[in-house]
């Protein structure tokens, strides 16, 4: 009897992030194609897959002129590195279209093959830029609780989530402010201005009582992305940037998620209406079909780093894929399919039915709260609404959800106690239905259970 693929990939495989109970109960999934919006596995089945992979295949999973713009760089010339001042023309046409595309008139651009490589070398850039400046004692980050930052020891350090400690982790020197998530951090009687003017006193005293000088860049996602979908509380960027620039502390956006679209602009830095001293791109910069990161580096930290590599000589720091002109011929496609084939528009055009159709399935008495922006959108399951008392456990009913849901033939991830909906930006109007339809069957039957 041979082995079925769901018993082979448990036999054989350790999964990333995955809670072992839940899929020893449901089983694995073991997907062979996609086909736009949807993925289908090795029983036939097809899935629309309403978190896009990991927030990543914003052009879905069959995009033919991604898939050839890959093959002819292949053909032409397959791999190279960034070192020892080479690098493929892929690479110089990438940076020159990061930074015109960049909210940053100037700028430098340095490749990783990941996000959380692009924020570990962030913060090795901060660390060797204050260095060469005579202050090495500026070495703390600051974040936020909730923020996903990635798993390496610095970027799952700049991570605010307990699931670390597991790690003996965070590093000493990663601090991490409060969520600006005013619906869940809020206190009683205080209004949304005074929450942000809270957090931002808090982002003021933890500078004074650390010290400026030792602080060597504050870091944040436009909406936290893996914490459920958290947009800011209002005019939270404007009441955190000014004290940050009074201290001299750089700002960098993590816009893996946010970038290229996803927030109904180019970045969720124009979403809200602030100009970050760097940005950190990933995922979405090459539609998912290439591992590849950035740091994007705006004028005056793209001068300052240029000062510091000349004093110092080098930047002893990369990747033998950095800057990989395979992973640049498909990024400079991505750019152009995303914002110039429709699909940015898709998803500017579609924002509005979104946020109807989560109103609507949010009157549930068992959903506290929808949120979200452009294509990145979350329910909050709760035990009791009016005491927005959650469930107990930590993913109790929401894994319950997203397994009744997969089962329905949709795909959509739980965190916390949220069922996050992020799809391809491809998607359609009827398939928009689709996810509610079935999103909506699922709540129906997780709540008539657990109720
Ligand atoms: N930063 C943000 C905002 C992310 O959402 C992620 C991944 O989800 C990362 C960094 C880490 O990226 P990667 O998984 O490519 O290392």
């Amino acid at each position: 009897q041979p082995q079925s693929w769901e018993a082979r990939a448990d036999e054989y495989s350790l999964y990333g992030f995955t809670d072992l109970p839940s899929v020893q109960k449901r089983g694995a999934v073991v997907l062979t194609h996609g086909e736009g919006p949807y993925v289908v596995d090795v029983n036939g089945r097809r899935y629309l897959d309403a978190n896009s992979g990991l927030w990543n295949m914003v052009a879905g999973f069959d995009h033919k002129g991604l898939a050839e713009a890959a093959k002819a760089q292949y053909d032409r010339f397959p791999g190279y590195h960034a070192f020892f001042g080479r690098m493929s023309d892929q690479t110089v046409m990438l940076s020159e279209k990061l930074v015109e595309v960049s909210p940053f008139a100037r700028g430098k651009v340095f490749y990783t093959n990941s996000g959380s490589e692009a924020n570990d070398t962030m913060v090795k850039m901060l660390w060797f830029l204050h260095a060469s400046e005579g202050k090495p004692q500026r070495r703390k980050i600051l974040t936020r609780w909730n923020a996903y930052h990635g798993v390496t020891a610095v970027s799952a350090s700049m991570t605010g989530k307990p699931y670390n400690e597991v790690f003996g982790l965070p590093l000493p020197g990663f601090i991490h402010l409060t969520c600006p998530h005013f619906w869940r951090y809020g206190e009683a009687g205080e209004t949304e201005e005074q929450f942000t003017a809270r957090l931002a006193r808090e982002l003021e005293e933890v500078i004074q009582r650390e010290g400026a000088d030792t602080i060597a860049g504050f870091f944040a996602e436009p909406v936290q992305g893996a914490g459920g979908v958290i947009p800011p509380s209002a005019g939270y960027f404007q009441a955190v940037l000014p004290i940050l620039k009074k201290y001299d502390i750089p700002m960098i956006a993590d816009e893996v998620i946010t970038g290229f679209g996803r927030t109904g602009h180019t970045w969720g830095n124009q979403t809200y209406d602030f100009v970050p001293d760097a940005i950190i791109s990933s995922k979405n910069l090459t539609a998912g079909l290439f591992p590849m990161g950035a740091v994007i580096l705006g004028p005056e930290l793209a001068d300052r780093v240029q000062a510091a590599v000349e004093k110092i000589e080098e930047f002893p720091h990369g990747f033998t894929a950095s800057g990989h002109p395979v992973g640049c011929a498909i990024a400079l496609k991505a750019i152009d399919v995303v914002m110039n084939e429709g699909l940015a528009q898709n998803v500017v055009d579609l924002a509005p039915r979104f946020e109807a159709g989560l109103k609507r399935l949010a009157q549930n008495p068992n959903i506290g709260e929808y949120r979200g922006v452009g294509f990145m959108w979350a329910l909050e399951a709760v035990r009791d609404k009016a005491s927005k008392t959650p469930f107990e456990g930590h993913l109790s009913v929401s894994e319950r959800i997203a397994n009744t849901c997969t089962d329905l033939g949709l795909i959509c991830r739980p965190l916390g106690q949220s069922i996050v909906l992020c799809p391809p930006f491809i998607l359609t109007e009827a398939q928009m239905d689709e996810m509610f339809d079935k999103l909506e069957q699922a709540l129906t039957r997780v709540f008539a259970e657990v109720a």
